[in-house]
């Protein structure tokens, strides 16, 4: 087992990783910028370094300092958590050449899968399905159009280098197709320093639907099932369940077992998530996160497996605890991503919170690092925690989440539990019935 693990994040998730490592008896080290000297992270791991200013680029996105912060507290591991460097190759690499293990997979693995034409052709070859388009970068508008026509419109064109749902342009027809194609080149460079981009068919009403995978980089590789993320802002997941309403045991068990297979054939390492697009009973993959999720609880709550504990367990070499046929579900989990923002505005709302009474009881997990008289920095992302709630039906689950949710208290700031204390009164939530649209629909109306 590795001894002393630094947790290279902040927020909610660096508490998540540090209460795996706590019971698992391993060590921690919180790294913080000066912002979050009081964060809660920090004042629960054993040890903590300071590593830069408030603005991200100078603490947790800077690899020298983390590197140094690990050597001079000789932690022998890193855990990434998401977003900040959990899907940068290079400091996966850079770590590997100090001797210090980077909890996750290779950083081939993390290259191929960010790169994401590169991505679409592995999974292909891989067996999974796509969503159909080009094979490789698109650069003028005759290449474009030839595409287009061919799959039809709409379509929809994507920076390789993409992430947090910025950089896609559609369109709806050959007209539009020109401008698309050039604005998304200007702002997947401007954005991403990386101008290449694809096109794919653009799916009118699907929902996103990931599978959740768990490899031990030997060839033995599980699925855990899927979350429907359907419910997004701004191409931001807002609302995540397990299991989807759209699916039945058939289909979870088949799109599973083509990921579990494909991480087989990979040889991957550790915790992933393949990301489909799902219309018409299809499935279409869209990317794939070499990481852990920020929704990856409601995997938990079904499954009663630490994806955390699993990573590390990999990581140390130990392998995976389960097998496929230990892997069972269990009821329905649904997690509400609770933002520093007014609810109706979505505007940020940083400050510091005068009353917090997170609320308890069977099946009610809340995962956050902010306490009573914490002051949320303006200077990172607005999530400030999540809400997971668990019932052996989907109705039991809304039945407790609205209690939860009636019970939760967070003062001095606004935040976007009103928002879901709104939608449990909404039809089609309450039916499960919703694409990748409902949500801005909703909210423009
Ligand atoms: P990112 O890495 O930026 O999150 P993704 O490829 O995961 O980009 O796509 C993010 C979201 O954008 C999806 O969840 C979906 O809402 C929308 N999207 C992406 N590709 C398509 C498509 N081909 N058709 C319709 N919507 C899409």
């Amino acid at each position: 087992m590795l001894s002393k693990i630094l947790i290279a994040n902040r927020g909610e998730i660096a508490l998540r990783v540090l209460r795996a490592c706590k019971e698992l008896g391993i060590s921690t080290v919180a790294v913080h910028s000066t912002a979050d000297a009081d964060a809660m992270h920090v004042r629960l791991a054993d040890e903590s370094v300071c590593i830069g200013p408030p603005p991200s680029r100078d603490s947790y996105l800077n690899i020298h300092q983390i590197v140094a912060a690990c050597e001079i507290t000789g932690a022998d591991a890193v855990h990434p958590g998401y977003g900040f460097l959990s899907e940068n190759a290079k400091f996966a690499e850079i770590l590997e050449a100090h001797g210090i293990t980077f909890i996750g997979p290779t950083a081939e693995h993390i290259q191929i899968m960010g790169d994401k034409i590169t991505a679409k052709k592995t999974a292909e070859a891989l067996g999974i399905p796509v969503v159909p388009g080009s094979t490789g970068e698109v650069t003028t508008e005759e290449q474009a159009s030839e595409i287009a026509a061919d799959i039809g419109y709409p379509v929809i064109i994507k920076a390789t280098a993409g992430g947090g749902g910025r950089g896609m342009k559609v369109a709806n027809n050959q007209q539009e197709l020109a401008v698309a194609l050039a604005t998304a080149r200007t702002e997947a460079g401007a954005a991403f320093g990386n101008e290449a981009v694809y096109i794919e068919k653009y799916l009118g009403k699907p929902r996103h639907i990931e599978i959740q995978v768990m490899g031990d980089g030997q060839g033995e590789a599980v699925h855990l099932g899927e979350r429907d993320c359907s419910l997004q802002r701004r191409h931001q997941k807002v609302w995540e369940e397990a299991n989807s309403p759209a699916l039945n045991e058939q289909q979870r068990h088949e799109i599973g077992m083509v990921c579990a297979n494909a991480m087989k054939k990979l040889n991957y390492r550790g915790a992933g998530t393949i990301e489909f697009l799902y219309e018409n009973g299809e499935f279409y993959f869209i990317e794939m996160n070499t990481r852990l999720q920020v929704e990856h609880p409601v995997t938990e709550a079904i499954t009663g497996i630490d994806l955390v504990n699993e990573q590390i367990r990999i990581a140390s070499g130990a392998g995976l605890s389960v097998a496929q046929s230990d892997v069972r579900f269990s009821g329905h989990a649904i997690e509400c991503r609770i933002n520093a923002e007014d609810a109706k505005t979505f505007v940020p709302s940083p400050g510091r919170i005068t009353h917090y009474h997170p609320p308890g009881g069977l099946g009610v997990r809340v995962d956050s690092g902010v306490y009573h008289g914490y002051s949320i920095p303006p200077y990172y992302d607005s999530l400030i925690g999540k809400l997971i709630v668990h019932g052996r039906t989907r109705v039991e689950c809304m039945m407790r989440l609205r209690r939860a949710l009636d019970e939760f208290v967070i003062d001095g700031i606004n935040t976007t539990i009103p928002l879901f204390i709104e939608l449990l009164d909404n039809q089609d939530i309450a039916n499960g019935d919703y694409d990748i649209h409902w949500l801005e629909k909703y909210l423009d109306s």
